[in-house]
């Protein structure tokens, strides 16, 4: 296993996500598997772990715990977050105070390793700057009590927002966790967010390496092709190199849903093979066809003239999210951010941006589509509430 040095640790460079862990027929967590996996990991020298409030409706945070705790507490380090993002209008407000503490009991541990203020984006970032709510406080209370060792925050915010969250906090945070793979280094500017983080001293965390499982499977021809450049490493393999070549990140945390993918990105991060310009070159055009379909360049050309002042090369990229798909709900959430009068659906239809876009792009009807797509679509608040209920009728259930 390889390792990394995060400040007095030595950190596995591959994490264990557990937001899609292995399921019986009923539907539950199937906790031998899980336990199979967590030797796995624990025999090559995995030591983090990684779990989340609303993983698996909050059953994610009591399966890993119950695994980890068939190894000695100082063998293994164990992240969770804090679901600030769920405060929406209409739910029960999650407190800090509260949170915490069930998920100290569902892990069945007295302190966090690393703990995250979770989805940190354009409407999230309402409720996690609001002085009034007090949560990095109690947080940095509980750090300062050593129940949280290092804080961090993960985040799915713009390059703009996370600037803006980053001049604020840096200097209590540790951290940050971020999607990044070879779509979405363009796609969601992950590169330019490397960069912010970078300049600020926060080591990246990377979650959705392979997107969702996506970059682990393609057509015959370009299987083909990665096979005889790299023949015996499985496509998915790519993926990791491309992390370990371009941004080489701090930890790359990776969603393993059975033993033979913990046994194959084990074999990964054995050692670090680089990929050479000419396996680059075939990420490159893999992410070119992953990257949606409208080719805007965010140059900005179409920006001024527009009447109703909509940042069109942002509309752009959330079309091509949602073209791209995964999970929608963090796509919506910046969408809704946005704000009335400066979404999609705000376009009169005039032609400037047309007119001025060197791509030749058609705006207004991409503007008509994205607006379409988002109409089909729940809201993300009714996704978060349908989530509570959800929750809460299991809670009630359970008695
Ligand atoms: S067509 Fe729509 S997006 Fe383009 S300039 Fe006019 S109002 Fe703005
Ligand atoms: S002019 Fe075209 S390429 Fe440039 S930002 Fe606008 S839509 Fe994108």
């Amino acid at each position: 296993m390889l390792f990394k040095q995060f400040q007095d640790l030595q950190l596995s460079s591959l994490g264990f996500g557990t937001m899609r862990l292995p399921l019986q027929s009923d539907g539950s967590i199937d906790q031998a598997e899980l336990d199979r996996m967590v030797d796995s990991a624990v025999v090559s020298g995995i030591n983090y772990f990684d779990t989340a409030h609303p993983y698996h409706g909050g059953k994610s945070e009591v399966a890993i715990g119950k695994s980890l705790a068939r190894y000695p507490r100082e063998q293994w380090y164990l992240a969770d977050k804090f679901p600030g993002h769920q405060n929406v209008k209409g739910v029960k407000e999650l407190l800090p105070e509260q949170v915490f503490e069930e998920q100290l009991q569902r892990c069945g541990v007295e302190y966090f390793d690393f703990y995250l203020l979770h989805n940190v984006n354009e409407n999230s970032m309402q409720y996690y700057c609001n002085p009034e709510k007090h949560c990095l406080d109690y947080f940095l209370k509980q750090k300062e009590l050593g129940r949280i060792r290092h804080l961090g925050f993960s985040c799915h915010a713009g390059p703009a927002a996370l600037q803006r969250f980053v001049d604020q906090f840096v200097k209590d945070l540790e951290f940050c966790q971020i999607q990044l793979n070879y779509v979405d280094w363009g796609l969601q500017d992950a590169k330019q967010k490397c960069d912010i983080l970078k300049k600020a001293g926060l080591p990246v965390w990377v979650m959705e390496p392979a997107r969702g499982g996506k970059l682990a499977h393609f057509d015959g021809v370009t299987e083909e092709k990665m096979r005889s450049l790299r023949p015996g490493e499985s496509i998915a393999s790519w993926a990791f190199r491309w992390l370990q070549t371009v941004p080489k990140p701090m930890m790359v945390l990776s969603g393993m849903s059975n033993l033979e993918q913990m046994e194959d990105n084990i074999r990964t991060f054995s050692s670090e093979k680089p990929l050479n310009p000419e396996e680059l070159a075939v990420l490159e055009g893999i992410a070119g066809t992953l990257s949606g379909t409208i080719p805007c360049t965010a140059c900005r050309y179409c920006c001024a003239g527009c009447p109703v002042g909509l940042d069109i090369p942002m509309l752009m990229n959330l079309a091509n999210e949602m073209d791209v798909g995964g999970t929608v709900i963090n796509t919506l959430m910046r969408y809704s951010s946005l704000g009335d009068g400066k979404r999609a659906d705000a376009c009169i239809g005039c032609g400037q941006c047309r007119k001025a876009c060197p791509q030749m792009i058609d705006v207004p009807a991409q503007m008509t589509r994205l607006a379409d797509m988002v109409a089909k679509q729940k809201s993300w608040e009714e996704i978060c509430r349908e989530r509570a209920a959800a929750a809460e009728a299991e809670a009630a259930q359970k008695g």
